[in-house]
């Protein structure tokens, strides 16, 4: 059977280029960075080139890049970092109510203990209105975070914007930028951006890596404590294979970058256009063109639920997913869908492609054919559709 990996927003597959570098760093190169000796020295060396790569692909310095276990980490060290160096300034923080939960959670957690929380809503597309985060900064707010695009129905937020009105204003701003890594250009400096968030495994590098862009001169103050790693900003032996791998997938991505933004829009809207045609009572979750991650198709099927949908496209050898990964296995529908205004069942039906590298036109062709398959199939044991059929007919 054809196996069709269209998942990539919840991880990817480890370029194989990325794969070999990283074995000569758990077999060779094993030295600890922080040790004298020549072994040491090569490890170091390793790891400072892993931090050129990674800046280059953002438009940083290398001196302003952390490196972190992964997005979810430098999210948490992003925002209780803030918060602790900021408390004298104030104890308020903005965000939005479509972030990952990496963000959401910390920012929850604070809000509980003693910080002020405004959650900016979003429109029916996904899109935070930069006036609303604008109107509601007051003199004690000391950061802002806003994702880049979102993991979910990849709409991409007006970040420049927004940057520019927290430098006005004098705001940290951080943005978690995991899934737009690569897919959409960065440039920290002209976006205004005092923090980013980026992870390796979303970007065909090693699981369990990330970092935290740290713009110089931003107080942030450490969350694990010991050795002095990483300036004193992160302590703990530094995960070299998985660094050298996340700076080697930083080039490859850059060098690939426009070539395959175009190649993924183009199958992306293949899929869309297909599904939205060959399939009766499709929603597309999200806003179409340009302000849409080039490889995240989001529909809710009505009449279907989402989880049905997942194991009959699972068993056609299809890998999708519904809502977030993180939430799929419990049965609340996403906060995502939910904030833009879908009801609950209307989100409940949602799917998720997440396209990558390997992904073909004849992937898209695959799915096209089985998709509609097993939405009929699966509608004919809804109660509500046959209700819906029923209702037309006496209707007409
Ligand atoms: C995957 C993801 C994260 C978490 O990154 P990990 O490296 O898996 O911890 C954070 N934010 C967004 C938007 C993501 O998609």
């Amino acid at each position: 059977m054809r196996r069709v990996y269209m998942d990539h927003s919840a991880t990817t597959p480890v370029d194989p280029e990325v794969a070999q570098l990283v074995m000569t760093y758990y077999t060779e190169k094993y030295g600890n960075p922080s040790s004298v000796h020549s072994f040491g020295q090569e490890a170091k060396e390793g790891l400072e080139k892993a931090r050129e790569q990674v800046a280059a692909l953002i438009g940083a310095q290398p001196s302003e890049i952390t490196f972190t276990s992964g997005g979810t980490e430098a999210d948490n060290m992003a925002i209780f970092g803030t918060a602790e160096a900021q408390k004298k300034k104030g104890k308020h923080i903005i965000t939005s109510a479509v972030e990952h939960h990496a963000v959401l959670d910390s920012c929850g957690y604070l809000a509980k203990n003693g910080y002020d929380l405004t959650v900016i809503p979003v429109d029916e597309e996904g899109f935070v209105n930069p006036q609303d985060i604008e109107k509601a900064i007051r003199p004690d707010t000391i950061l802002i975070s806003i994702m880049h695009a979102n993991n979910e129905v990849g709409t991409i937020q007006p970040i420049a914007e927004i940057g520019k009105i927290a430098k006005e204003k004098g705001v940290i701003f951080h943005v978690d930028a995991v899934q737009s890594l690569s897919k959409v250009p960065i440039d920290v400096k002209t976006m205004n951006i005092d923090l980013l968030t980026i992870s390796s495994h979303k970007i065909y590098g090693p699981k369990g890596v990330g970092a935290l862009y740290i713009r110089k001169g931003v107080r942030l103050l450490p969350r694990i404590h010991g050795g002095g790693q990483e300036k004193k900003r992160r302590s703990g032996t530094e995960n070299l294979p998985g660094i050298v791998g996340f700076g080697k997938a930083c080039e490859l991505a850059g060098e690939r970058m426009n070539a395959e933004i175009e190649r993924l829009k183009v199958l992306r809207d293949k899929l869309l256009d297909g599904i939205v045609e060959r399939i009766d009572y499709v929603k597309v979750n999200g806003p179409r063109g340009d302000k849409r991650l080039a490889n995240n198709v989001n529909v809710s099927i009505l009449y279907v639920e989402g989880e049905s949908l997942l194991l009959s496209l699972d068993m056609m050898g299809i890998a999708a997913s519904s809502g977030s990964a993180c939430t799929s296995g419990s049965l609340d529908p996403s906060h995502v869908l939910l904030a833009m205004g879908l009801k609950h069942e209307v989100a409940h039906g949602s799917l998720r492609f997440s396209l990558g590298k390997q992904n073909t036109e004849e992937d898209i062709d695959y799915v096209l054919e089985q998709l509609p398959k097993i939405v009929e199939r699966l509608r004919m044991m809804s109660p509500l559709y046959d209700k819906l059929l029923h209702d037309t007919a006496k209707a007409q």
